[in-house]
């Protein structure tokens, strides 16, 4: 099935309900940024969170979850929007830990750092909050940042299932949370269920979409709606080109004499900007005469 976003409703307890599955663009982004199995599973398990953050967000905007911590990893960092698009990077794609793939991902990320979550909220505003990281998953560490920086109740499970050493088999989550009026009572009964295992039991058993989100909250929901998620980076040679004005004029004519051009990786997607000699010099020209277009004071 392809990966998609599901919004529904427990309509007695008034309780909403959100579900992504994002194996494929897991994959696909473990094959962009070239990630070894741990490297990976951390990375997918973030992607899942930052799509899950993407839905919670109004309007039209973007949400940042970022990482920094001491282990092996280092951080990441995923950038989603309301649409279901999502791409993210990681400081070291290299790390394996053979062995227990529920182990690998806690040795990776350490014992100590910053969980933090960047919200636009439109109009140029931003909300930021964050928690400290303590010693385990990434999920673990997204439940105490909503416990302590989302004014509503959630409750929340993210899942990275191997299969046949397959790093990324299926991957999954899924966000419960309390809507004005709703029943704690209901979601305290979510919460002890998916801390149960229903949620990675029923991946695990293959199944997907409605029925994977009826039996991890252990009863039948209604869909409000669903639809496709994807990795997508927005990087443009224009935003390239923009990168290479910051130099300034005499910048741009010393990496000219230097290196004749500029190469620009974008970390997010791997694609390759390179923007030769003529070019350079068309924009130190344009900077140095003010024409619109080029630098802004
Ligand atoms: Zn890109």
């Amino acid at each position: 099935m392809k990966d998609q976003l599901l919004r529904g409703l427990i309509e007695p307890a008034d309780l909403r309900v959100i579900q992504v599955e994002a194996t494929d663009l897991s994959r696909m982004a473990r094959m962009l940024h070239g990630l070894a199995p741990t490297s990976a599973a951390v990375f997918a398990e973030a992607l899942a969170a930052g799509l899950l953050l993407g839905a919670l967000q109004k309007d039209r905007t973007r949400v940042n979850l970022s990482l920094e911590v001491d282990g092996p990893i280092g951080g990441l960092l995923v950038d989603a929007d309301t649409e279901g698009n999502i791409r993210g990077r990681i400081r070291r794609p290299d790390i394996h830990f053979p062995g227990d793939p529920s182990v690998g991902p806690r040795a990776a990320l350490g014992g100590s750092g910053t969980l933090s979550v960047l919200r636009d909220q439109g109009r140029g505003e931003f909300y930021r909050g964050s928690v400290e990281f303590t010693p385990g998953t990434l999920t673990e560490n997204l439940r105490r940042y909503f416990a302590s920086s989302e004014q509503v109740a959630s409750v929340l499970d993210l899942r990275v299932l191997p299969h046949d050493g397959e790093p990324l088999g299926v991957v999954a989550g899924i966000v419960v949370q309390k809507m004005p009026g709703g029943s704690l009572e209901a979601l305290e009964e979510v919460r002890l269920r998916l801390e149960a295992g229903s949620f990675r039991d029923a991946l695990a058993r293959g199944e997907r979409g409605e029925t994977l989100a009826s039996a991890a909250v252990g009863t039948r929901l209604q869909v409000l709606a669903q639809g496709p998620v994807s990795y997508v980076c927005n990087c443009t040679r224009e935003r390239a080109v923009n990168a290479v004005s910051a130099l300034g004029p005499d910048g741009i004519r010393q990496v000219i004499v230097e290196d004749g051009q500029v190469v620009i990786d974008c970390e997010f997607c791997r694609k390759r900007y390179v923007i030769g000699e003529a070019e350079l010099a068309d924009i130190a020209r344009r900077l140095e005469g003010g024409v619109p277009g080029g630098a802004r004071a």
